[in-house]
């Protein structure tokens, strides 16, 4: 179970990497647009929490170059006070979900799970 984490605060990153490693994920964590790709590219996880606003490349970027290299792989998107609209683009461009701020990590755990197990069944990508 390989799940990266993509948040610009460092805090956020550290504290879900702890909660998912506790619970016998592997975990890596990126702080920017471009580390998230270089750690999808090398790290190849089945899931990315990603959040939408981050300096310079933003989730909404990342996740539009995940999705056309790496299609099978899973993007929660998280955010804060998004609007509509960017949730709508978001889900246009492949997401498979997304959760807003203040996190609920019982139901973040559940959906990561979920999504791991939707691709247990199939081929590997
Ligand atoms: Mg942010």
């Amino acid at each position: 179970m390989k799940l990266l984490i993509v948040d610009d605060e460092i805090e956020i990153c550290d504290f879900l990497k702890s909660f998912f490693e506790e619970r016998n994920y592997e975990v890596k964590a990126a702080s920017s647009g471009q580390a998230a790709l270089t750690a999808v590219e090398q790290f190849k996880p089945q899931v990315v929490l990603l959040d939408i606003k981050m300096p310079v490349m933003d989730g909404i970027q990342v996740l539009g170059a995940v999705k056309k290299k790496f299609p099978r792989t899973k993007v929660i998107m998280v955010t804060a006070l998004e609007t509509r609209d960017k949730i709508e683009e978001c889900l246009r461009l492949g997401a498979d979900n997304y959760i807003t701020k203040p996190l609920s990590l019982e139901y973040l755990e559940n959906d990561v799970r979920e999504k791991i197990e939707s691709l247990a069944g199939s081929n590997t990508s």
